[in-house]
């Protein structure tokens, strides 16, 4: 297995610049998951790493040796795709074999490996079919044993899982992470699923706009996240947000909403009394109270089977809530909620943490 160093990495297409300057490490044996929206470059960096796409300017390293120039083939990476990629002519066995096959790998090598892959991945009975033939769970397990084979120094995946309905992703994730158990490789996993970056990642790599915004384990970025952008893409339902202006009286602090609400607010350093700030609390740490300091009328409720979430106003502003209290199924018109100190977040006007 391998390290990867990313260096200074940016990326164009033409005059149009995608990656702006990305420096990752990535230590040996590590399961790395780039996650943020649609279009913010966690694709662009991974097949440049697989060497699908050239480098604009900045360094790639495998095991400390730069790579840029290197083929994919040459690499000695395999790539998982969200839409398989599978040969349709050939049966599981073949599609498993064939980097091995290209690389006149000994038969009793070859059956090894792919009775071995086919074992990890419960493919044993699927081994003579067609692509066409297996359901599309099947068809990603093949995807994987196809990797497993050739022995790479690491597994890149691209969305491997979204072409599943709901219920097989949730068994694959957890077959993705017990395989990285067992064969502990050097992963980078691709996803906008936030739910699989926080169940697979020893490290989440938050990206927006072409910039990384965070490195972190997943907790970290859950109860430390460093901006107003990580904040609200990890979670679900997101944290909530409130902006206004950060007012201290001695050893008190609130948050001045435009309609002139406050909140209260805890005091951080950093941040002068009058500044711009955005207040954060995740929706499960809203506590609902009878001699709760603020009134919330409600406007919805949304049972999801494990919990409830309640869609609530505090003087017009919208606010979710979370808990596991059926009691709060038949709420009445208005509930009175807290907004426990240690558990708010507070942001700078240009959205940074501020401790
Ligand atoms: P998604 O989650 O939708 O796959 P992503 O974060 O993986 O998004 P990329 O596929 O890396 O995003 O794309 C980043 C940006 O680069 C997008 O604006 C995309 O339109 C652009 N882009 C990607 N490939 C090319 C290309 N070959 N030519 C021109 N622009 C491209």
């Amino acid at each position: 297995m391998a390290s990867i160093d990313i260096q200074s990495i940016r990326k164009s297409f033409g005059a149009f610049p995608v990656l702006h300057g990305v420096d990752l490490s990535i230590r040996d044996g590590e399961f790395i998951v780039l996650v943020g929206p649609s279009g913010c470059g966690k694709s662009t960096l991974l097949r440049m790493i697989a060497g699908l796409e050239d480098v604009t300017s900045g360094d790639i390293r495998i095991d400390g040796k730069r790579v840029n120039d290197l083929a994919p083939k040459d690499r000695d990476i395999a790539m998982v795709f969200q839409s398989y990629a599978l040969y349709p002519h050939m049966s599981v066995a073949d599609n498993m074999s064939y980097s091995l096959r290209l690389r006149r790998t000994a038969k009793e090598k070859i059956a090894s490996a792919v009775g071995g892959a086919a074992a990890k991945l419960g493919l044993d009975p699927l081994l003579e079919r067609r692509p066409k033939a297996l359901s599309g769970g099947q068809r990603q397990r093949v995807a994987m044993g196809r990797a497993i084979v050739r022995q790479p120094k690491a597994f890149l995946f691209d969305e491997p899982l979204s072409n599943l309905d709901a219920r097989l992703r949730e068994q694959m994730r957890a077959e993705i992470k017990k395989l990285h158990g067992d064969l502990n490789a050097t992963s980078i996993y691709v996803t906008h699923d936030q739910i699989e970056a926080m169940t697979l990642a020893d490290r989440i790599v938050a990206m927006h706009g072409g910039v990384v915004q965070q490195v972190g384990s997943p907790l970290e970025l859950y109860d430390r996240p460093a901006n107003l952008f990580v904040a609200g893409f990890i979670g679900s339902p997101g944290m909530n947000f409130f902006e206004g202006r950060y007012l201290v009286s001695g050893d008190r602090a609130e948050l001045q909403l435009a309609g002139g609400t406050a909140l209260p607010a805890r005091r951080a350093a950093g941040l002068e009394s009058g500044a711009k700030a955005t207040l954060g609390i995740r929706p499960e740490h809203v506590v609902v109270a009878e001699n709760g300091a603020l009134e919330a009328s409600v406007d919805l409720i949304e049972p999801t089977g494990f919990g409830i979430i309640m869609h609530v106003r505090v003087h017009d502003i919208p606010l979710k809530i979370f808990t596991l209290d059926r009691a709060l199924l038949n709420p009445g018109p208005t509930v009175r909620i807290d907004l426990p100190a240690d558990k708010l977040h507070l942001f700078d006007a240009e959205g940074r943490r501020l401790d």
